[in-house]
């Protein structure tokens, strides 16, 4: 039964969510032998999870240099000799494939191949990966179930285009982000869209979900663009809040669509 033994046959992938500190989530890509990891802001958890589900660690991929995403590599270094993947842009220790929009990451052990977009905005060298033959987007802090990252280091503009690049991807493609924000995001978005549908039954269906304890992580492009206020900053509904609430003036609405999205991160940077 050679057919069985076929390299070329895809391999079945998962993906496990491993929480760290108070509220990130680092991401292991795994066979069930060989893994890799998405942003290990720790270490710890890490090994931890290699050794209770069997596994060897075979790559990092790095989205962006803070160290709530890089801060396990070099621990990480001293117990696999692996490549590490990570942005072009941003310097960090340990980075030996950087990579920019257009490059891609293969890591031959799990059979996958993940494609680079530049997602500059949280960090100016963001980027995000998006894997061929798996609906698997991995964005770090750029896009967020419910929301966005925080402008640290680039401005509006660059956060628009960054969003818009991950919103076109297809609809089913799956959403890991590297944080479990999503509860407060959707206040905030309920807060600017009240009259929003699907918005108000996906809060009532991720507050169960963590009720449960369960993460609400990954979510899907097609649930951000009908939810998520920094995909959906064009919205009537979204314009007319910023105006009344006096963010926004009309006459900026109309000559440059890049202040609402400034005037929503604005408002969210501020929300309680
Ligand atoms: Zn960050
Ligand atoms: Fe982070």
């Amino acid at each position: 039964m050679p057919a069985l033994f076929d390299k070329s046959q895809s391999k079945s992938l998962r993906v496990l969510a491993v929480p760290a500190f108070n509220d990130n989530y680092l991401w292991l890509i795994h066979d069930g032998r060989h893994a890799a990891v998405v942003d290990p802001g720790d270490a710890q958890p890490i090994l931890a999870a290699l050794d209770a589900h069997g596994l060897v660690l075979v790559a990092i991929l790095l989205t962006h240099h803070h160290a709530d995403h890089v801060g396990g590599v070099q621990t990480l270094l001293q117990h696999f000799n692996i490549p590490v993947f990570g942005p072009a842009g941003e310097a960090i220790a340990g980075v030996s494939q950087p990579l920019d929009e257009g490059d891609t990451a293969t890591i031959p052990e799990l059979g996958l191949t993940l494609s680079v977009l530049d997602v500059p905005g949280h960090t100016s060298g963001h980027i995000a990966y998006v894997a061929q033959g798996q609906p698997w987007l991995f964005c770090g802090d750029t896009l967020f179930a419910g929301g966005c990252g925080r402008l640290f280091e680039g401005s509006p503009g660059q956060m628009v285009d960054s969003l818009a690049k991950l919103s076109s991807l297809p609809g089913d493609t799956q959403v890991y982000c590297a944080h479990e924000y999503t509860v407060s995001n959707l206040r905030f978005a309920l807060a600017v869209e009240p009259d929003n549908a699907v918005l108000a039954a996906r809060m009532a269906t991720e507050q169960a979900k963590r009720e449960r304890q369960q993460a609400t992580v990954p979510s899907t492009i097609a649930l951000e663009n009908a939810t998520n206020p920094f995909l959906r900053y064009q919205q009537p509904t979204i314009l007319a809040s910023l105006q009344a609430s006096g963010r926004l003036a009309e006459k900026q609405r109309k000559t440059d669509p890049v202040a609402a999205f400034a005037a929503l991160r604005e408002w969210k940077n501020n929300f309680k």
